[in-house]
C-alpha cells in the first residue's frame, strides 16, 4: 500500500473543457454552468483558432472572478512546433505568445498545447520542439507574462509527447509544465489502466518534477477508442474501458492536488461523477 501524502483537506479542482464555436451558450454562460453544476474550473478550448475581442477577455475575466471559477486555456490545434514548414513554426511560435496575451487578459492560469508531431527521429524531434519551448517562454518573460504553459501528454502514436517526453521536456525547460492526460497514455499504450499503473505515474511525476508538481497538477480525463495507432476519439467514462473508479482512488490515496479537466463528450455529467466519487473517499 501507499502511504497517503496529502493532508486530510481535499484539493483537487474538478472542471470541463468547452470549445466555444460547438457549445450553444456562450463562454459567460458556459462558466455559470460549471458553476450551478458544482464544478471548479473551465478550460477554454480555441482549438480552431483565437478569435476573441480584447474586451471580450475581459468580459470573460469578470464571469470567471464572478462565478468563482478558474480558467485555463487549450491552445489551437495548428500549432505544430516540429514541422520542417519554418513559416508553420514561427507562426506557432507567434501565436501561442498571443494566447499568452490573451491567457493573461481573461485571467487564465494556464495554457496547454500540443508540440507537433514526429517528421525525424523521436530524438532530433525531441530537441527541436525543446529548443522552440525555450524560445516561447524566453518570449513569455519579455512580456512578463508569468501564465503557466503545459505540453499535453498525446494520445497518437505519431504525435509527440509520450509520458517520458513530455517529463523530460518540463524538467529540462524551467518554467514547464506538463498536462497528463491520462486517457491519451492509456490509448497510446494500452496499458496504465489500474490503481497501480496511475500510482507509477503519480511516482515518477514526483521524482522527476517534484512535490510541487503533483501539488499543482494540470489533469485531461475522459474515456477514449484507440487502436494500434493510439487514440480514434473521446468516449464518455461510462462507455469506455476506463478503470475511473481504480484512478480516482489513486488520486485519493497518493494526495494529487491541482485542476482535472474532463474532456468527455458530455463533459459535465462525467466531472460530476469523477468529483463525487473523489469527495466520497476518505
Ligand atoms: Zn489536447
Amino acid at each position: 500500500m501507499f502511504t497517503k501524502k496529502s493532508s486530510d483537506k481535499k484539493n483537487l479542482k474538478f472542471g470541463i473543457s468547452v470549445i466555444p464555436e460547438n457549445s450553444k451558450l456562450s463562454i459567460e454562460k458556459n462558466i455559470e454552468l460549471v458553476k450551478k453544476s458544482g464544478l471548479d474550473h473551465l478550460e477554454i478550448a480555441f482549438v480552431n483558432g483565437l478569435y476573441l475581442s480584447e474586451k471580450r477577455a475581459y468580459e470573460i475575466n469578470y464571469a470567471a472572478a464572478v462565478y468563482k471559477i478558474s480558467l485555463s486555456i487549450h491552445a489551437p490545434y495548428f500549432i505544430n512546433l516540429s514541422s520542417p514548414k519554418k513559416d508553420i513554426v514561427e507562426k506557432s511560435k507567434e501565436l501561442l505568445l498571443n494566447v499568452g496575451r490573451f491567457a493573461r487578459t481573461m485571467g487564465a492560469e494556464g495554457i496547454v498545447f500540443h508540440s507537433g508531431f514526429y517528421y525525424d527521429s523521436p530524438k532530433k524531434t525531441y530537441e527541436k520542439i525543446k529548443k522552440n519551448i525555450e524560445e516561447i517562454k524566453k518570449s513569455f518573460e519579455d512580456e512578463f507574462l508569468s501564465v503557466k504553459l503545459s505540453p499535453e501528454t498525446m494520445g497518437k502514436k505519431k504525435e509527440f509527447g509520450d509520458l517520458e517526453e513530455i517529463i523530460s521536456l518540463s524538467q529540462e525547460v524551467k518554467g514547464i509544465f506538463p498536462c497528463i492526460d491520462f486517457a491519451h497514455i492509456h490509448a497510446r499504450t494500452k496499458r496504465f489502466n489500474s490503481y497501480e499503473e496511475f500510482n507509477k505515474i503519480f511516482k515518477k511525476l514526483e521524482k522527476r518534477l517534484g512535490i510541487e508538481y503533483i501539488k499543482n497538477m494540470h489533469i485531461h480525463i475522459s474515456g477514449i477508442e484507440y487502436n494500434g495507432e493510439g487514440e480514434r476519439y473521446h468516449l464518455n467514462l461510462l462507455d469506455s474501458d476506463f478503470k475511473f473508479d481504480e484512478w480516482v482512488e489513486a488520486i485519493n490515496d497518493y494526495g494529487i492536488e491541482g485542476i482535472v479537466v474532463v474532456e468527455s463528450p458530455e463533459p459535465i455529467p462525467d466531472a460530476i461523477r469523477l468529483k463525487k466519487l473523489y469527495y466520497d473517499k476518505p
